[in-house]
């Protein structure tokens, strides 16, 4: 879906309200649509009542809009959430206003300035797909996909508590109330879920009726005469706080626990050396997506993973070393014309925010890199180089971390003990993530991953900005780490001359200047990687309670903090952030 195509095309009424050119009708009502949104959506749904109690809240919305019925949701919830509690909202728009629009539709309501800002601040991205952002302040996360209804609901995985369905009039928008449309309402609804809508069709009354709702009409707010209420007459569903174990504290493992820790979830992190002992533990890391100018899937996953590690990166202190990283051709002739051509099908995926992949000139990327180059390439502006002991102190913060090395898993009744080598247990938990790179396959055998064993350098000294062309360079802080070796089956941690000159040939060939002007000063250091047949990680559920988080290979800061949100959405069941389609594409039962 190009912009241009996904345009609501919205013009404005003397009132100062947007109307969609698109769909011929208004996104809420003229005489108040704050005191609407409330009449129909949340008085509609029983809140504050329906989360009264409750630890977990989820709210589903047909129709972003504007955003004002979520900031709504939002000041309410803010005032009256049960304490600890969390809320989860996911909503879909085909058709996404700018954060500009946005802000002019929402400065209606000075009263709700708060929750208003709060949304406007973290606005998602127009891009096709889904995107998670967190509302600092209101213990929530949202979750909008951007796409068709169908699509949409075909995707979530989660339940909702409660529905708004806002999809304009069914007869000028029957798309968003079609049969399809109610099937995937009901199928992932909570037994006792409600639902609210400003439209009393009979259509709708009658499919949501033949769905399992309780189907009321009530007195309606301001012109309109009516609104509808429904809701599934099931019992709640118990709500349970598993205890979780991770085992390992690299960034795979301390993604999981940030993620938990936002669930308002407990775990523990079970670690056998220290906190990136592992591949996590170099001086600078590059969260950069694979690129795949093929697979759709692919590209989208990491084109999402990027969106939320740079988010979580940015919002973290200290986190962020530098900002963009060069893509690069690969040196040799006939690769470099190849990977010309890809980048440029790069830079035109739909997938990408404005600005964040461009291909440059030979002369751009002299001037990012300070000598003069002889090809241009992808400039990677969202792409980071991170500081890797700063992520994983902040994302453990919280998080006991046992220094204890696990030998094996057992199933202890319905939960699972963690054993040591003497098969003492170190911890008994109801959950378990397995995270430790390669390591999770001593302790699961799952067939799936294969080590790789990477040498890199740094030096003291001179900076540069990141780039990528086979082999990397990135600014540390204090100077430059450069590599790396890929040594497929090699599992020695001993750091090889051969590797480093490797390394600083690999150097040469783009950034000769560079190279010769090293200092003697500096370190090196050797991790295997864990990587898979279709060079995809491993995220999800392997058997009861028994998760996996590996085969993340090179790109491990780029994709984790969003595989450790699935990981731990399916463990505290909450939505997870990932389509269904992607879910599948990284499940350890693809093996
Ligand atoms: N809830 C919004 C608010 O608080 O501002 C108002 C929603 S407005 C009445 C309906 C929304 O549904 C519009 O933003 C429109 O672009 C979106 N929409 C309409 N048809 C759609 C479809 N088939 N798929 C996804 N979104 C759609």
């Amino acid at each position: 879906m190009s912009s241009q195509d996904a345009s609501p095309r919205l013009t404005w009424t003397e009132e100062g309200e947007p109307r969609s050119g698109r769909f011929g009708d208004v996104y809420f009502s003229r005489d108040d649509g704050l005191a609407e949104s409330r009449a129909v959506f949340l008085q509609g749904c029983d809140l504050p009542g329906a989360w009264a109690g409750r630890q977990g809240f989820t709210v589903a919305e047909l129709g972003f809009g504007t955003g004002l019925n979520i900031a709504a949701v939002l000041d309410l919830w803010r005032r009256t959430r049960p304490e600890g509690a969390r809320l989860n909202v996911f909503s879909v728009e085909g058709f996404p206003l700018t954060v500009e629009e946005a802000r002019r539709a929402l400065s209606n309501w000075p009263e709700l300035a708060e929750p208003a800002e709060a949304l406007l601040e973290a606005w998602p991205e127009a891009t096709p797909g889904f995107h998670r952002v967190d509302l600092p302040g209101f213990d929530a996360v949202l979750d909008l996909a951007v796409g068709d209804v169908g699509w949409a609901l075909d995707q979530w995985s989660g339940t909702a508590d409660a529905w708004f369905l806002d999809g304009f009039s069914p007869a000028l928008n029957p798309d968003m109330w079609s049969p399809q449309v109610l099937d995937r309402i009901a199928e992932r609804s909570a037994p006792d879920a409600r639902l609210a809508t400003f439209t009393v069709a009979g259509a709708v009354r009658r499919g949501l009726s033949e769905r399992g709702f309780v189907v009321d009409k009530r007195p309606g707010h301001g012109r309109k005469r009516e609104r509808l209420e429904a809701r599934r007459t099931g019992l709640p569903q118990a709500e349970h706080r598993p205890q979780v174990a991770i085992v390992g504290a690299g960034i795979a493992g301390a993604s999981v626990a940030r993620a938990l820790a936002a669930a308002g979830l407990t775990a523990v992190v079970i670690e056998a050396d220290r906190p990136g002992a592992g591949g996590s533990g170099f001086p600078a890391g590059l969260a950069t997506p694979r690129l795949d100018a093929g697979d759709a899937a692919i590209a989208g996953l990491y084109a999402q993973a990027l969106e939320r590690a740079r988010h979580l990166y940015d919002a973290t202190p200290g986190a962020v070393l530098g900002r963009g990283v060069l893509q690069l051709p690969q040196a040799e002739r006939d690769r470099a014309e190849r990977d010309r051509a890809r980048f440029a099908k790069i830079a035109d995926q739909p997938l990408w925010r404005e600005g964040a992949m461009t291909v440059i000139d030979a002369a751009a990327a002299e001037h990012r890199l300070g000598e003069a180059q002889a090809d241009g390439g992808l400039m990677m502006a969202d792409a980071r180089v991170v500081r890797p002991a700063v992520i994983l102190e902040a994302w453990l913060e919280g998080t006991p971390v046992l220094s204890a090395s696990v030998a094996s898993i057992r199933r202890a009744g319905d939960r699972w003990d963690l054993l040591d080598a003497q098969g003492r247990i170190i911890v008994t938990a109801d959950a378990v993530v397995a995270t430790a790179g390669w390591g999770v396959e001593a302790l699961l055998e799952t067939g799936a991953l294969s080590p790789v064993r990477g040498q890199a350098d740094w030096r003291d000294g001179p900076s540069v900005e990141g780039a990528a062309w086979g082999g990397y360079v990135a600014p540390t802080g204090a100077g430059l780490l450069y590599g790396a070796t890929h040594t497929r089956g090699d599992v020695d941690l001993t750091p090889r001359d051969a590797d480093s000159r490797h390394n600083l040939e690999t150097l040469k060939a783009r950034l000769p200047q560079l190279a010769a002007r090293l200092s003697q000063e500096g370190g090196r250091r050797v991790a295997v990687r864990a990587s898979t047949r279709d060079r995809l990680p491993v995220a999800g559920l392997r058997s009861d309670g028994l998760h996996i988080l590996s085969g993340l290979g090179s790109r491990g800061f780029c994709i984790a903090p969003l595989l450790g949100e699935h990981v731990a959405a399916l463990i505290a069941g909450r939505p997870s952030p990932l389509p269904a389609s992607l879910a599948e594409r990284v499940s350890p039962d693809r093996f």
